[in-house]
């Protein structure tokens, strides 16, 4: 059984009987593996604070032969992201790129690209950059890497590029649909040109220049209901970290 070495996240962590955890991990080499931490839960030695949601680790780990579950070796600490654990409004939007990745990876399908993504994410949240707009660029993004990645330029129906008016966005073919061809398709959410154009920036940035890309009101308002109805869509289930963020607003 040769020992693999791999950069990761925690995404998940459960107690499992007496004395384990099984944690689930977003790796740069696997991409999402699950593992299970022997002794975990006894002692705190071997592990100590490393097998929480959002840890960004050094993980080492062995394949076992009969299940898809690896045996996790240790874990190095990279970054704890102390400063997210410390505030709650930072938990709801870490969890939600948690949940995201959770759910919408497949295991063992490797993607730098998404890996990269969630780390530059969370170091965006550790450094105090929550805003909602945020989460709507990592939604598009990992929609993107995971080859779901919208037409916004284009109609579905008439292929004439979108340029204005009132057009929409069709969840069922992941496309914007134009003016005049929007009473013809059922289902169709608002998605003005405006907002199209600030999305496909998000899609296209650099990571390093995403913060500083502007959404109008009209932009975030459009986007908020587009992009997780479309990623529900694709997985077939709620996310439950859009709840929490909700009552976190609310607060
Ligand atoms: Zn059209």
């Amino acid at each position: 059984m040769p020992l693999h070495q791999t950069p990761a996240v925690v995404i998940g962590s459960i107690d499992y009987g007496e004395s384990d955890r099984i944690v689930t991990f977003y790796t740069s080499e696997f991409g999402k593996i699950r593992g299970i931490a022997k002794g975990a839960k006894r002692s705190k030695k071997r592990f100590p604070n490393r097998l929480e949601p959002f840890t960004h680790v050094k993980l080492s780990f062995f394949e076992k032969q009969i299940s898809s579950l690896v045996r996790v070796e240790s874990c190095d600490l990279i970054s704890p992201w102390a400063r997210i654990r410390e505030d709650l409004v930072k938990i709801a939007y870490a969890s939600h790129l948690l949940e995201l990745i959770r759910e919408m990876t497949a295991e063992r399908q490797k993607s730098p690209g998404v890996f990269e993504l969630l780390i530059h994410f969370l170091s965006l949240i550790e450094a105090g950059e929550i805003s909602e707009k945020l989460l709507r660029i990592f939604e598009i993004r990992l929609l993107s890497f995971l080859g779901y990645r919208p037409n916004l330029e284009r109609c579905a129906l008439c292929k004439q590029r979108v340029k204005e008016g009132s057009s929409g966005f069709s969840l069922r073919r992941g496309r914007i649909i134009c003016p005049e061809c929007r009473e013809k398709e059922g289902g169709v959410l608002p998605l003005s040109a405006g907002t199209a154009r600030t999305l496909s920036q998000a899609l296209n940035l650099d990571l390093d220049k995403l913060s500083h890309l502007a959404f109008s009101q009209k932009a975030l308002e459009e986007s908020r209901e587009i992009l997780p109805k479309f990623i529900s869509y694709q997985i077939n289930k709620d996310l439950k970290s859009l709840k929490f963020l909700e009552e976190i607003k609310k607060g």
